[in-house]
């Protein structure tokens, strides 16, 4: 009997022909836990792969559109791979040191740990509701003790190995977040956290060398198989150049300064020369009489940052410091010149000015009547720099030679003369580790009453964060007003010691979180080397792009560093790596200060979760992104209310389908199929809608289709997959099941054989749908390999189908 209540939504239905969500997803969800579906045993696994999706910082900010784009369609690959017969691992954890978790401390006045705490936990419930196939049991929490253990035990064995040193240098300070910052996370000179400009200021850092990794950082891209403008990203951020050194000895006393250019063929060119008005040479060469205007102008240099100094379009500013260098082949004298375009930390801290071949040693030139030579032909210097490579001309003995043979000739003569040498050049700087903030990783060193570092012994780690720090920033580092902290290092080590009070950068955190997952909180190893050899690399990553050149440089660098100590087997932590584009609202970008961005608790539990993330996947291809639309989400509720009515109301275990339903279903299994691989997820949804079209049109339809129909749904609404496959009769869950596959010669319903000609003559034939157009036939027989050889470079004059025979071509 059917009952008279109705659902506002769909008011010519009854109630029992309604999908119900909330009711039926919350059912798998139970289901899937209880049976421990998704728990994966890392050692008795078979066939593994290992699906992780870039982890998320716990700020106090719920769960919205963007994470969900992220992790939903993700699911439905690891699902995928799962139903292809991979024992898959797809972890979930939280990268909950750092700033956002602090600031929203420092914004409530809760103590991070207690507010972190409560973030994970509704977090936890938010990614819950999604039904992704996280293996929970294997979760972890940066800011946790047993985490972060292995963060401090990671930076013993760097130190151990040499890669951690503290050194005094100009860095960056973000004056809002009162922290230095690595030059990964300046952006455009703003901070990367706040968007506030970045000062430079003169400080005592921990440093990781990941300048020793250069090479192999840049060598190992080729083999990755990553997007190739993350990879270019990469390589511009290594930034490897090939060329010398070139020493200038100074005029009167014997100080020499050293220069890097990958010019060296134009040694010739050089007028004068300029030093960073911070070198230290400067001081000992400048004579009394400039001494006045040297300092002067250096005082006015303390007042830019360095993007003010770079900006190529600024007038340039500099003074001559009275002093010369000279020339090392013509011993000519060369002026010595400080400018602020000359930064002390990049290269050597000076520069040989060629401005007939750099645009800003050019514009100097003219600022400063400079002289300016030509010394490579190609261009006209009268005008502008020309930085082109051509013939080597007043040049001596390199006149008349190309620019490639000009820099070998001329490195040999330097090398000969032992007035320089080769060298390779690479603009990535060492990683800025220590950081003046309160909630991160405690350093684990300590000083003796010298003051001289003493790494902590691994006896003593977890190094524990203190309760009792003021955790808002003051400039200085917090865990300075530790008592408990100072109390414990005089205890440990003796009278007079202390503690490093920075804390670590987080991106050390998230450098080797994909090996903790694998270590299930074990005490013994950073990671079980048999597990890691068995897991790693990870087989599928996805995240943000915004993370090229820090996150995941940082984690190639550890990885290749743990490899280089012996922890580990692999070098490269992620063979295959997928952004997803950005989701927009009406066509702009979601921020909170514009308050357009999309929750999605209203509509995941309006619609279910399957219906949100279908939508999601249905916008565009996921590395593009989409636009959120309110509306657009009704079109999927309506498939799914669609696909609930005809599937298990038309099953019918004794009927055969015809060639049509037959040709629909493997069609649709080859769309999504394919779509799936390639992260297209939306050819995918469209390929069902279309097969769902065809069942539509019959009355009943086999078992076996309405089954497959359900399995193919179980990587993409992983609910309604599991109620309809059990509706139909399916034994255990859809997860359990074999992926579908299709068999081309059931594609096409009916074909007919179409003989292609050019100019009269047969080239070929092709085998299309009885159903096809006459646009898709000729499209079809253009592409035919042998037609193609005809057709390229012709211009088509005629195209003529004659139905159900052939095409033919004038050209
Ligand atoms: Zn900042």
């Amino acid at each position: 009997m059917l009952t008279t209540v109705r659902d506002i939504r769909y008011p010519w239905m009854h109630m029992e022909q309604l999908y119900d969500p909330s009711a039926v997803e919350l059912k798998w969800q139970k289901a899937w836990a209880k049976a421990k579906l998704f728990e994966v045993d890392f050692k008795k696994a078979k066939n593994p792969f290992y699906s992780l999706v870039m982890f998320p910082y716990p700020s106090g900010d719920k769960l919205h559109v963007g994470h969900w784009y992220q992790y939903g369609p993700c699911d439905t690959y690891a699902r995928y791979i799962r139903m292809k017969g991979h024992d898959v691992f797809s972890p979930m954890g939280f990268d909950a040191f750092g700033l956002p978790a602090e600031n929203f401390a420092i914004k409530t006045g809760t103590p991070p740990a207690e507010s972190t705490d409560k973030n994970v936990k509704t977090m936890i419930k938010q990614l819950s509701r999604i039904g992704t196939m996280y293996d929970w049991k294997k979760t972890l929490n940066t800011s946790e003790p047993d985490y972060y253990r292995w963060t401090q035990w990671l930076f013993l064995q760097m130190h151990k190995n040499e890669l951690a040193y503290k050194k005094e240098a100009n860095v960056n300070w973000c004056p809002s977040c009162q922290t230095v910052l690595a030059n990964e996370q300046v952006k455009d000179g703003m901070c990367e956290r706040c968007g506030t400009e970045v000062i430079q200021k003169a400080l005592t850092q921990w440093f990781w060398k990941i300048t020793q990794y250069a090479e192999r950082l840049l060598d190992n891209l080729d083999d990755l198989d990553w997007p190739e403008k993350t990879k270019l990203m990469q390589r511009n951020w290594i930034g490897r150049s090939e060329g010398a050194e070139i020493h200038f000895a100074i005029d009167a006393g014997k100080e020499q300064m050293t220069v890097f250019t990958t010019r060296p063929d134009t040694l010739f060119g050089v007028t004068y020369v300029v030093l960073a008005p911070e070198h230290p040479l400067v001081q000992k060469i400048t004579p009394k009489s400039h001494l006045g205007a040297v300092d002067a102008y250096k005082e006015e240099v303390k007042k830019k940052t360095e993007m003010q100094r770079t900006d190529l379009s600024k007038t340039k500013t500099g003074v001559a410091t009275g002093a010369y260098a000279l020339h090392p082949v013509t011993k000519e004298k060369l002026p010595i010149w400080i400018a602020d375009y000359v930064l002390m930390h990049y290269g050597t801290g000076c520069v040989m000015a060629v401005p007939g071949h750099d645009e800003r040693d050019f514009a100097f030139a003219k600022t400063f009547d400079l002289p300016v030579v030509e010394v490579v032909s190609g261009g006209d210097v009268d005008e502008a720099a020309f930085g082109g490579k051509g013939t080597a001309v007043n040049s001596q003995f390199l006149d008349g030679l190309p620019t490639q043979e000009a820099k070998k000739k001329m490195i040999a003569w330097l090398e000969d003369a032992d007035k320089g040498r080769e060298v390779i050049n690479y603009r990535l700087r060492d990683w800025l580790v220590s950081r003046q903030r309160y909630w991160g990783a405690p350093i684990p060193i300590v000083y003796d009453p010298d003051g001289k570092a003493h790494p902590i012994p691994e006896k003593h780690l977890p190094w524990l964060l203190p309760t009792d720090a003021e955790f808002k920033p003051t400039g200085k580092s917090p865990l300075t007003y530790s008592k408990e902290f100072i109390a414990r290092t005089e205890e440990l080590f003796g009278k007079g010691w202390r503690p490093e009070f920075d804390t670590m950068d987080t991106f050390v955190c998230s450098s080797f979180y994909y090996l903790r997952y694998l270590a299930e909180g074990g005490k013994k190893h950073l990671v079980d080397p048999h597990v890691e050899k068995t897991w790693m690399p990870v087989d599928m990553y996805v995240g943000g792009p915004e993370h090229a050149t820090m996150h995941l440089i940082y984690a190639r660098f550890v990885m290749m560093s743990l490899k280089n100590f012996g922890f580990v087997s692999e070098e490269e932590p992620f063979k295959k790596l997928v952004h997803q584009g950005l989701i927009t609202n009406k066509g702009a970008k979601m921020s909170k200060s514009k308050g357009n961005v999309v929750s999605p608790d209203a509509f995941v539990e309006r619609h279910g979760s399957d219906v949100f993330r279908m939508y999601l996947m249905f916008m565009g291809p996921f590395t593009d992104g989409g636009d959120w639309s309110d509306t657009g989400i009704k079109g999927i509720d309506r498939f799914v209310q669609r696909l609930w009515r005809t599937l298990p109301s038309k099953a019918d275990a004794k009927h055969k389908d015809d060639k049509v339903v037959l040709a629909a279903l493997h069609k649709a299994i080859k769309a999504v199929t394919e779509g799936v691989e390639k992260f297209h997820f939306n050819t995918a949804i469209s390929g069902m809608m279309e097969l769902l079209n065809e069942l539509e049109k019959h009355d009943a339809i086999s078992a076996t289709t309405a089954s497959t129909f359900a399995l193919l749904l179980g990587p993409i609404a992983p609910h309604l997959s599991d109620e309809l496959w059990s509706t139909l009769g399916g034994k255990g869950f859809v997860m359990e099941q074999k992926w579908p596959s299709y068999d081309p010669a059931l594609l096409v319903s009916d074909t007919l054989t179409i003989a292609v000609q050019i100019n009269g003559k047969v080239r070929g034939d092709v085998q299309v749908s009885a159903s096809a157009s006459k646009e898709e036939i000729i499209e079809a027989a253009k592409g035919n390999e042998n037609v193609k050889k005809y057709l390229e470079g012709a211009v088509i004059k005629k195209e003529i189908y004659v139905h159900g025979k052939l095409v033919s071509f004038v050209i």
